[in-house]
């Protein structure tokens, strides 16, 4: 199939009660384990890919691979850029075929993140192009996850419901514990603020740093709301091992398509287990 606009799953997702996996890739590997995997598993996918990793690969080559992956398969597919501060290189992912953006302008005071989000939500509807916006502060890869910390990062419902009505945005990422990378202890997600949050905000809701989470965290966000998850270090690591693994058995391998062969099947499995988590087996039956 032909990309398409993401919301054109996941309202039906937020209604059925199942969250979108979403997957940060890399490179055509990555994009092919996500692409098979979700496939297998019959359910819509979403690929995204961080501002650096558009700096490694380039967005043409990006948009060019997901657009030739997603016509070989019957699943509806998006591909989406992460965390993207920059107006310029939303506009040149949309030239090359994305269908989803997220405006990451968290570090403006917040009328000039409203002021930015509306401008990018104005020039992405035009042509059909979803968009996320974060409210509230998700931690990074370094940092503990201090109460105070935690605390001050986190998004405050009442705010939120004024950033989606100012905004007109499709999807809201939210703040509630979770941090990206590896955690060091166990994340503990706030249940209560979530719900708080969808009491006042009617649009789907997306968890960023969800590699790590617990599996009873993220069925529990599931029911509060949770529409789209995001992946990206739960297939790094596997990704790093298999090609590890190969290395260690067979210290002169040499031939790329034997350990990035064993990474993407390494990849492939963890995406159809995070389907799985996320109840959508067989979703892409009931579009
Ligand atoms: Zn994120």
């Amino acid at each position: 199939m032909a990309l398409v606009n993401p919301m054109y799953f996941i309202k039906k997702a937020q209604e059925c009660g199942i969250a979108i996996a979403s997957f940060n890739v890399h490179n055509l590997e990555t994009i092919q384990a996500v692409v098979e995997g979700a496939a297998e598993e019959n359910c819509p996918v979403i690929i995204q890919t961080t501002p650096g990793t558009l700096k490694h690969a380039g967005i043409p080559y990006i948009g060019a691979m997901v657009k030739a992956a997603s016509e070989q398969v019957d699943i509806p597919i998006a591909l989406h850029v992460d965390h993207c501060k920059s107006f310029e290189t939303i506009m040149q992912c949309i030239r090359y075929g994305y269908t989803s953006v997220m405006i990451d302008s968290a570090h403006l005071p917040y009328e000039e993140n409203i002021e930015m989000v509306k401008k990018v939500v104005e020039c992405a509807r035009s042509v059909g192009v979803a968009v996320e916006g974060e409210l509230g502060r998700i931690g990074g890869v370094e940092e503990d996850l201090t109460v105070d910390e935690k605390t001050a990062s986190f998004t405050v419902p009442s705010q939120a419901k004024d950033f989606v009505e100012k905004t007109g945005l499709d999807t809201l990422a939210v703040a509630i514990g979770t941090a990206h990378g590896e955690y060091k202890g166990v994340p503990d997600l706030d249940f209560e603020r979530l719900e708080k949050i969808r009491e006042l905000v009617a649009l789907p809701l997306v968890l960023h740093g969800a590699s790590g989470v617990p599996d009873h965290q993220i069925k529990a966000s599931l029911e509060r709301g949770i529409s789209k998850i995001n992946i990206a270090t739960e297939l790094k690591i596997p990704m790093a091992r298999a090609i590890q693994e190969v290395f260690k058995n067979n210290p002169k391998e040499n031939d790329p398509r034997n350990y990035m062969g064993a990474a993407r099947s390494a990849v492939k499995e963890v995406v159809r287990q995070k389907i799985r988590l996320c109840n959508g087996t067989d979703f892409a039956s009931r579009l």
